[in-house]
């Protein structure tokens, strides 16, 4: 669409990246279903494969579906480009494998999603990429942890189950001043509620398969550039690709250079890519983004006061709430609220153990679902000692940050008197 003027967020989350074609004038965004294109001629075709035009060649490296989606979430996070792939875990994966060579190093937030935390310290140590944890609320935690092989610096917008706000502004200005870019996985507050690019850091990643979509329909996952910073100093990006004649993708696309590779060698041979009709639901998705995190954050407030006055529960670790440690971070960082996913304490009563309280509690609600997902229109509620953790001690639990009280939720769009009446109920019962 060119228009001049610069246009609102829920505009761009209606129309970026595309306009109705001249041959249909299909106004919704249709699905290209198609493995391969045509092309033109041989020329056409061999200046495609030498990535001296843009266009399709093979699905698995680019879509017009998804080339929609990519163009429409950039817009919205303040981007020069974006990447879609298959899962939220493979945009981590492709970022990290795009950016580090054996022997790097990564300082990581230890507030992160399980399966982060697995990907950074167990997969990653077969390519010999080690990682640091750190409590990310102090600046001095991070900057101790950096070592001259420290490549990456990474964390969550909302970290998990603290509800900790990472501050990207002072985090990414330590990364500036050491030459290592901050990654930031945006996923719990979306760029509705938080755009990380406007404090700092470089590179965003993303799982779509939450608040993005949505509905819980669909798995998907985005990689996003500021476009601010210099990779040069990285071999893995900057060195000549022998698989494109000793390209130097950061020489011949500039500010895209890195997503530019990252497509080439991620999406294209490690085949990381994402179906067309995903890209299809989670662009219908974003077009409805504002209103439904409006909602979302709505709810969770409610529902967060109403838990924090409850006899039953001994803390709630949301950072909305003035009680929260991570307050003013909020009031900085997620002005409209640090969305819907939070969790809170138990507390026991009358001797009963806090593990048999929360696995009554979730047998009796009704319209929260039992389930390992959150960002859906669902309601949703998950005990981890007695699902995804229930294999370690009480002990281990605490050193992981999840004691045996601790319950999870993801408020969705329901009425909101529906949703404190079934935690009242179940509450009542645990
Ligand atoms: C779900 C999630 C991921 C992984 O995304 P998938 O799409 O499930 O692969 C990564 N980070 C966070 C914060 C998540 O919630």
């Amino acid at each position: 669409m060119k228009i001049n003027r610069k246009l609102g967020f829920e505009t761009k989350m209606v129309h970026a990246g595309h306009t109705p074609d001249s041959q249909t004038g299909s106004r919704a965004v249709p699905i290209y279903q198609t493995t391969s294109y045509v092309f033109n001629d041989a020329d056409h075709a061999a200046r495609l494969f030498e990535l001296n035009q843009d266009g399709h060649i093979y699905t698995r490296i680019s879509n017009p579906t998804t080339a929609v989606f990519e163009e429409r979430i950039a817009a919205l996070e303040g981007a020069v480009g974006a990447v879609a792939v298959s899962s939220g875990m493979a945009a981590q994966m492709a970022v990290f494998m795009t950016l580090l060579q054996p022997g790097d190093q990564i300082v990581a937030s230890s507030h992160l999603y399980g399966g982060s935390v697995v990907q950074l310290s167990h997969l990653l140590k077969k390519m010999n990429i080690s990682v640091r944890f750190v409590d990310p609320s102090s600046l001095e935690n991070w900057e101790a942890a950096i070592t001259p092989q420290t490549k990456a610096l990474y964390g969550e917008t909302i970290g998990n189950p603290s509800g900790s706000i990472l501050d990207i502004e002072n985090v990414s200005a330590l990364g500036k001043r050491k030459g290592i870019p901050l990654i930031v996985d945006n996923t719990f507050a979306t760029p509705f509620l938080c755009r990380p690019f406007e404090f700092g850091a470089s590179l965003v990643v993303s799982s779509a398969t939450k608040f993005l979509g949505g509905h819980g329909n669909s798995i998907g996952g985005v990689v996003l550039d500021s476009g601010k910073f210099d990779f040069s100093g990285f071999p893995a990006v900057a060195d000549a690709s022998p698989a494109f004649h000793d390209l130097k993708f950061l020489e011949k696309f500039g500010k895209l250079g890195f997503l530019a590779k990252l497509r080439s060698e991620m999406v294209r041979d490690v085949g990381f890519c994402i179906s067309p009709v995903n890209s299809f639901l989670l662009i219908q998705g974003l077009e409805t983004l504002s209103l439904r995190m409006e909602r979302h954050v709505q709810n969770a407030k409610k529902v967060a006061s109403f838990l924090e006055n409850h006899k039953k529960v001994a803390y709630v670790n949301y950072a909305g709430l003035k009680s929260s440690p991570y307050h003013d971070l909020c009031r900085k960082y997620l002005p409209l609220g640090p969305g819907a996913i939070f969790s809170f304490g138990l507390k026991s009563s009358n001797g009963k153990d806090v593990r048999d309280m929360g696995k009554t509690l979730i047998s009796r609600l009704k319209i929260f679902s039992h389930l390992a997902n959150v960002g859906d229109v669902h309601s949703l509620i998950i005990h981890p000692a007695s699902t995804t953790h229930q294999q370690l001690s009480d002990q281990e639990l605490r050193d992981a940050g999840i004691g045996p009280e601790v319950i999870r939720l993801s408020i969705g769009l329901e009425t909101i008197d529906d949703l404190l009446w079934d935690l009242e109920q179940a509450l009542e019962a645990a």
